[in-house]
């Protein structure tokens, strides 16, 4: 598995190159460079007896169909889109090693039909919509989406024409019956596997998320006449509110909670502030506890509000639920890393991913790998070439339970 794993990375370094801006990865959605990425995997992958297609949302699609497979099968990848100055594994890895394991399925001549995806975007940047390839393939492509407009306000419709494809053949994109299951390989993107000192883990689910933003308003008033009992502090009491954010989220297994953003009026040195807005962001894989912390959290704001004699006013930007990972795939998955001799790690990924959105149409199931140094969507990106070998036994097992268990 050296050889292959080895052959992945250099995939993924060639592919790098592939870029709108010389020195940096950056390969927003149906930009010329994905042409060039889509003409070097669709030679690979012809190369390797696979059927190739581009969708009407500019996913390319490889089929590899055994003789004596059925006609159901396995579709594995990831996307080839990128944030701008992106590093070189976010995403395209997860292809280079789903035909990785197209090579294996070829080798130990498994009765399994896969299809390789390549997800033309994933990212949202340049439409500010994400997930715009997993969406056509779930079938979750509203007509609205097709009116958006990017930043030089070409339409998403006009995009894809210009790319050479129909947008009225979206519905060809969506997955028929034939479609088994989702696998995705994708690097963490986190430091959890690096703290500790593990190659792999099978994703749980992607978590759940609220957004919220919190408006404290008191009065504005001169500071130096202003005595301190008689001042309503709008950013004093936000910032004891922040301070309880993160106490509860300490205090919540597998919570994350950030306040990132604060606005402050009038935002002067010698004036008592009269409004703080802040955002909050909420994200856990069980929805009823990410609702619970939620309620607490504004209950708690209120309370503080009312004894410091503020008002408050919550908006509700964002309410996403959690997608669970198919529990039985994921079985399969956690047993193929200890068949490979390695500890079961499961854990939740706190970022979208395209599994996210196919396990809305069927079983999805998620394989991390390591980010050294927890860095990503950052050109230090990077993987170790141990975990990705890992990754290729895990893989290698997880088919070959896969095959068994439909054959
Ligand atoms: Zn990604």
């Amino acid at each position: 598995m050296r050889d292959r794993a080895l052959r992945a990375i250099a995939e993924c370094r060639h592919i790098a190159a592939m870029t709108e801006d010389p020195g940096r990865i950056t390969r927003r959605y149906l930009t010329p460079p994905m042409r060039s990425v889509h003409a070097h995997l669709r030679a690979r992958m012809e190369a390797m007896g696979m059927r190739v297609s581009v969708d009407a949302a500019g996913n390319l699609r490889g089929v590899w169909q055994p003789l004596h497979a059925s006609g159901r099968r396995l579709l594995m990848g990831s996307h080839v889109d990128t944030v701008p100055d992106a590093g070189a594994f976010d995403g395209v890895l997860g292809v280079a090693l789903a035909l990785e394991m197209v090579a294996v399925a070829q080798e130990l001549a498994l009765p399994l039909a896969i299809e390789v995806i390549a997800f033309s975007e994933e990212e949202g940047v340049r439409f500010a919509v994400p997930f715009i390839g997993s969406r056509a393939v779930a079938g979750r492509i509203e007509t609205a989406l097709l009116a958006l407009n990017d930043a030089e306000g070409i339409t998403l419709e006009t995009a894809i024409r210009d790319f050479g494809l129909d947008p009225g053949q979206m519905e060809e994109a969506v997955a028929g019956e034939g479609a088994l299951a989702f696998v995705e390989f994708h690097i963490e993107q986190g430091p959890v596997l690096e703290a500790e000192g593990l190659s792999l883990a099978a994703v749980t689910g992607i978590v759940g998320q609220t957004r919220l933003s919190v408006e404290f308003t008191g009065q504005a008033n001169h500071a130096g006449t202003t005595p301190m009992h008689l001042r309503r502090d709008a950013l004093a009491a936000a910032a004891e509110w922040i301070t309880a954010v993160e106490t509860l989220a300490l205090h919540t297994e597998g919570l994350v909670a950030t306040v990132g953003k604060i606005s402050v009026a009038p935002n002067a040195g010698n004036v008592i502030p009269g409004t703080a807005l802040v955002s909050i962001d909420v994200r856990h894989l069980h929805d009823s506890v990410r609702k619970e912390v939620v309620d607490a959290l504004l209950a708690q704001a209120e309370a503080i509000a009312a004894r410091r004699g503020l008002t408050l006013q919550c908006t509700r930007q964002v309410d996403q639920p959690a997608a669970p990972m198919d529990e039985r795939l994921t079985a399969f998955l956690a047993e193929a890393i200890e068949a490979a001799g390695l500890p079961v790690k499961r854990m939740p990924s706190g970022a979208g991913h395209d599994a996210m959105v196919m396990a809305s149409r069927m079983p999805a199931a998620m394989l991390f790998l390591r980010s050294p140094r927890g860095i990503s969507h950052h050109p230090a990106e990077t993987v170790r070439e141990e975990d990705v070998e890992a990754a290729l036994h895990v893989g290698r097992n997880f088919l070959a339970r896969l095959a068994a268990e439909i054959g």
